[in-house]
């Protein structure tokens, strides 16, 4: 964050600087300072404040302004407040210091992962209502606590809580990359990981005979259809410069698995996958390519998801026919990196 020159300190960044310097680190996060600073900026701007306890002491503060048609579905602006620990040996700066250099450089932990957001956030509202806007839709500022640990305690039980399906979200912005410049990109999907591992069963027997039917022929074979089908992705990427590696599907052979002995034909191996679905992809369709590539190798070969997270891409999309997905979406993905989030 920089604020070149010597002209007097934009309150904004004052702002920013105070909330920086709130200790809101794992693994002990001052949660309680991170509220007070909200219930005052939600004071001095006018706005509702609303606190939600979904844990004991893991508070989801959210600060509203009021649309002029209620009937509307909200505008969710999303923030977590808390930050990761740091090795302050490597630090040039106290972390939490919020030290300012001559250039008008801030250093500091969260200054990008991402206080700055929820700074921005609510230095918008508080212009957008000085110049006297008003909008149809309400605007709501949820600020979270405990993402940068799964969001377990966080989002993820904010969003089975009734006050929660009373913000009536219709769209969110959420975290995405920080960015040199003053541009603000917005991403709108995200690959889904899929961990797939495939099991293949056959005949066993002695290393010395052609033994028929083979786990090891079988598993051969998945392996060789799914790193064709990742040749084929790897070669789609490469051959359109308007691609970008989140566009299209990455597979990687991760782990394989299976066998005793030198001279002993094992009765199973299995090989895991590390899959990164597109989010254009209809994973209905994907989920039965995976079986079919399966089926071709032969009897007993079987594939299991260690996970397979739903695309972020195909629920943001589904917003437009219904009117719950983007719970859905937060539900899904427990308030981590969501459905904003870069491919
Ligand atoms: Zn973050």
């Amino acid at each position: 964050m920089a604020n070149k020159g010597h002209e007097v300190e934009h309150p904004s960044v004052t702002l920013f600087r105070q909330y920086l310097r709130i200790r809101t680190v794992h693994p002990k996060p001052d949660y309680g300072a991170a509220v007070a600073f909200l219930e005052e900026r939600a004071r001095q701007l006018g706005l509702g404040c609303q606190k939600v306890e979904v844990a004991p002491g893991l508070v989801v503060t959210v600060l509203t302004w009021p649309g002029t048609n209620p009937k509307l579905s909200s505008l969710l602006l999303n923030s977590h407040t808390d930050v990761v620990p740091v090795f302050e040996e490597h630090w040039s700066h106290d972390p939490f210091e919020a030290f300012k250099d001559a250039e008008g450089y801030i250093y500091a932990r969260g200054a990008q992962d991402m206080k700055c957001v929820g700074i921005q956030y609510l230095e918008a509202v508080r212009r957008l209502k000085a110049e006297g806007h008003h909008f149809p839709r309400t605007i709501h500022m949820t600020f979270v606590p405990d993402e940068e640990t799964g969001g377990h305690q966080g989002m993820e039980l904010f969003v089975q809580r009734p006050e929660f399906q009373a913000l009536r979200a219709g769209f969110a912005l959420d975290e995405g990359l920080a960015n040199p410049t003053d541009a603000f990109t917005v991403f709108y999907s995200e690959r889904s990981p899929w961990w797939v591992r495939v099991t293949s069963t056959g005949r066993p027997g002695h290393g010395s005979r052609f033994i028929e039917d083979t786990a090891a022929e079988k598993l051969h074979k998945v392996v060789s259809s799914i790193l064709a089908f990742r040749e084929k992705e790897r070669q789609r990427l490469q051959s359109n410069p308007h691609l970008k590696q989140g566009a299209v599907t990455s597979v990687n052979l991760t782990k394989l698995e299976g066998g005793v002995a030198y001279n002993v034909v094992p009765a199973t191996m299995s090989a895991s996958f590390d899959f990164r679905v597109a989010p254009d992809v209809d994973l209905k369709a994907f989920e039965e390519q995976l079986r079919s590539w399966c089926q071709a190798a032969g009897e007993g070969v079987t594939f299991e998801f260690a996970q397979a997270l739903p695309s972020a891409g195909t629920l943001l999309w589904s917003l437009r026919s219904s009117p719950l997905p983007l719970t859905a979406a937060i539900s899904a993905r427990s308030g981590s990196r969501l459905w904003a989030s870069p491919p």
